[in-house]
């Protein structure tokens, strides 16, 4: 973890380097940018973090009803659920908190109150939408660009195949865009879901 919480600024003025500050805050903000969505990939760890100006979840928070509804299949007060933009598994959903969180220790006490009800209010919808077994829940928030606290809410199907089960399942996010759940189908799925989770 030392690496990950370690983060050197290089401050530069007047085209010359005059100092190098290590701080040791888990979660600093840097200038890197990422527009391009990444996938589940799991490197980065050694990178700092992204500032909520940087994050592509906030900009996607900032969006509000202005953002397909796959972004924003169902908001509470202080979580957004969206489904995952590039996976090849349908069903594979994400929970957000609407504010820049990095870390699970850091959600306040009302999100970490709303959290448990969040996720088995999605994973029932999922379930009745998608007919799957169970769903699988994982955090890591690691991958270039997505520092922002997320909760990946799989529907795992009920005839996943076993070189596909347990954490093996991110092999969905590696697959190339061709197999991708289409943005058109995602909305479809995501006004189901909504639906469903209205009930
Ligand atoms: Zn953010």
């Amino acid at each position: 973890m030392s690496s990950f919480n370690d983060v050197r600024l290089i401050l530069k003025l007047d085209l010359r380097v005059v100092t190098i500050a290590r701080l040791s805050q888990p979660c600093n903000s840097s200038r890197a940018r990422h527009d391009t969505p990444a996938s589940g990939r799991l490197e980065g760890m050694d990178r700092p973090e992204e500032s909520p100006g940087d994050c592509y979840s906030c900009r996607q928070e900032k969006a509000g009803e202005g953002a397909p509804l796959r972004e924003r299949i169902w908001r509470t007060d202080h979580w957004r659920v969206v489904h995952s933009f590039n996976s090849a598994l349908e069903g594979w959903l994400v929970a957000l908190p609407r504010r820049h969180v990095t870390a699970l220790a850091a959600l306040d006490s009302q999100e970490t109150a709303e959290l448990g009800h969040l996720l088995r209010r999605t994973s029932a919808a999922l379930g009745a939408v998608l007919g799957c077994q169970k769903t699988y829940v994982v955090e890591f928030s690691e991958a270039p660009g997505f520092h922002h606290l997320h909760f990946h809410v799989v529907a795992r199907p009920r005839d996943l195949e076993d070189a596909l089960k347990g954490p093996r399942v991110f092999d969905y996010l590696r697959r190339p865009a061709s197999e991708w759940v289409t943005p058109e189908r995602q909305d479809e799925l995501a006004a189901q879901l909504a639906a469903e989770m209205a009930r």
